[in-house]
């Protein structure tokens, strides 16, 4: 899921525009990073693992020359995290440079054939046989005619970059990793995703699969699987910049969660007019579908558990499933409505479930943050959440707004619920700050946390216990009250941190919070229901309303685990060994 990042540019100084751009796909991955400059003829390279900060602190990458150059940043998939593991990867006689998103399935086959004619490898990933790949098949084969080998050849996964030493221009190639180029009056850019580039153009050409490209500082060429050239239409995008860089806050976390009134806001405005006549073809879509069901990983199939609760409350009848296992679990047929929920739109497991629908012949929807990202340009109808930009790998506004569109579907369908109002009470809750910190205090002193609830609150416990584990690093469970007395009371001990999650006067959730409680557990409450408000372990949530309730439960939780973390000293917003954007499989 690394970030990848290219320019071609009329001005011979593109460094610090590299570093910032690369800096805006860090969320991509922060194991290692690098870059590749192509000055006067000769390849540049300078790479080592860390984040881009402290890489460049070391390398300095302002130093590189040229109007031309590649750049990475790296989640490993294959091969540990080493500088020589970093990207960009260089053929043996340095004429060649590549950065690469994604996974080459056959590369040792691939790696022993060029072996054993006399290629040298000095990393263990699979990225690196690419360069020597193309610096084999150039000693007799014209660029274009290694590129449709390469896509015949290679199995896996790609998004990449290459530069030679003897000309100005960048070749890329994609299948299955995202892959755009934004067109700026001056220079043309490449990148995973078009947050990379939405500060210096609204304007973008998107590769599909199987396709390679020519790119110089003023024009592109793209071609499909067999060579031939193909026409690409500029697409114009909206794309809601946050204000950039982390503000009065220390960490992005906190200042998108404080975004979430906002994003609300705009997203209800625009379903009430940008977005009303898509959001009305949705409706009609899941009136006229025999079969509904939603395909999502992490916190988005969360979202989706939300969705899935609300509309079952007014009888439609809807299936949620998480996407890698989506082909095991699915019955999908011509008249399935698939949604795919995401928030950006690239996560591989979800285009996996997709295609596997496709197959099937089913209707695919979306409801996505990124626009044209690959599941917007898969779905024949796609609603944007309008979250903006978010930073944090750990998901917390894109998933209230995920929440607030399905609540707004449900709504459609007769669910009552006042939306309006929603973000007076998010913001609200952002002012019991102080009670929350302390109570975060108490539950990080602990190895493991339990988080129960019921019905509307299940979806909700498994959230935040996803957010404590990934931004935490404390074990976390979130599970069904229900479910407690079936094995897991027999890890409750004297000050094991249970949260419960109260809404209204759930009977059945008092019970299994006293029964946690009479072994000792030390319970903090999330409920809506006043008679625990003054309790110095509630934190109390003022609405009346269930799903709401679910939604800002789910906030109250994002604050809880955000402190937990705090208090431990965590990098919040880089979470080891995680990345936002799940590409691989
Ligand atoms: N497979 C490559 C590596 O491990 C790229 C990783 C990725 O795209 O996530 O370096």
């Amino acid at each position: 899921m690394c970030g990848i990042f290219g320019c071609l540019s009329n001005n011979d100084n593109i460094a610090l525009l590299m570093l910032k751009g690369l800096k805006r796909l860090e969320y991509r991955g922060y194991d290692s990073c690098g870059m590749a400059f192509l000055d006067n003829h000769v390849i540049n390279v300078k790479k080592d693992v860390g984040e881009i900060d402290r890489v460049n602190d070391k390398v300095n990458f302002l130093e590189l020359k040229g109007h031309l150059g590649i750049a990475h940043t790296r989640w490993s998939t294959t091969g540990k995290v080493t500088k020589q593991n970093s990207h960009p990867h260089q053929s043996c006689d340095g004429n060649i440079s590549i950065v690469h998103n994604g996974i080459i399935e056959n590369y040792e086959e691939i790696k022993q054939v060029l072996t054993v004619i006399g290629h040298k490898f000095v990393s263990n990933t699979d990225s690196e046989v690419i360069a020597h790949y193309f610096e084999e098949k150039l000693k007799n084969k014209s660029i274009n005619e290694a590129c449709i080998d390469f896509i015949k050849e290679i199995k896996g996964t790609f998004a990449i970059l290459l530069l030679k030493q003897d000309e100005d221009k960048i070749y890329a190639l994609k299948r299955d990793s995202p892959l755009a180029v934004g067109i700026c009056k001056d220079k043309n850019i490449l990148a995973s995703d078009i947050h990379a580039f939405s500060n210096l153009t609204n304007k973008a050409i998107f590769f599909d699969n199987d396709e390679f490209g020519i790119i110089t500082k003023d024009s592109y060429e793209l071609f499909n699987k067999d060579g031939k050239a193909i026409e690409k239409l500029i697409k114009s995008f909206e794309w809601k910049e946050e204000e950039t860089g982390k503000k009065k806050y220390k960490h992005f976390m906190m200042k998108e969660i404080e975004e979430e009134p906002k994003v609300v806001d705009r997203l209800l405005r625009s379903l009430d007019y940008e977005q009303k006549n898509d959001f009305g073809k949705l409706i009609e879509l899941i009136k006229k579908s025999k079969k509904i069901i939603f395909a999502a990983c992490g916190t988005s199939y969360h979202a989706s558990l939300l969705g899935a609760y609300y509309l079952h409350k007014i009888g439609v009848e809807v299936q949620t499933l998480i996407a890698s296992e989506f082909k095991h679990y699915a019955n999908v047929d011509k008249d399935t409505l698939v949604i795919a929920i995401s928030q950006s739109g690239e996560t591989m497991d979800v285009i996996d479930a997709l295609n596997y629908a496709k197959e099937k012949n089913a209707k695919i929807v979306s409801l996505v943050n990124v626009p044209y990202s690959t599941i917007q340009r898969m779905s024949e109808l796609s609603l944007n959440i309008l979250a903006g930009q978010e930073i944090s790998v750990a998901s917390t506004k894109a998933f209230v707004n995920q929440t607030v569109l399905l609540l707004r579907i449900a709504q459609e369908f007769g669910y009552g619920v006042n939306l309006k109002n929603l973000s007076a009470k998010l913001k609200n809750l952002f002012q019991q700050k102080e009670k929350i910190r302390k109570i975060a205090k108490k539950i990080s002193q602990s190895n493991d946390a339990y988080i129960i609830g019921r019905g509307l609150t299940y979806p909700v416990a498994r959230e935040i216990a996803l957010k404590i584990k990934e931004i935490s690093y404390i074990h976390a469970e979130g599970m069904m009250g229900g479910e407690l007395k079936h094995g897991t009371l027999a890890l409750i001990d004297d000050g094991t941190p249970v949260i419960s999650l109260i809404s209204n006067s759930d009977e059945d959730i008092i019970s299994n919070t006293r029964e946690v409680e009479a072994r000792g557990a030390d319970i903090t409450i999330i409920t809506n229901n006043p008679t625990f408000k003054e309790q110095e372990n509630v934190i109390y949530v003022n609405t009346g309303n269930d799903g709401k309730f679910g939604l800002l439960a789910a906030t109250a939780g994002q604050l809880l685990a955000y402190h937990i973390a705090d208090v431990l000293g965590r990098p919040i917003d880089k979470p080891k060994n995680l990345s936002k954007s799940i590409s691989v499989r």
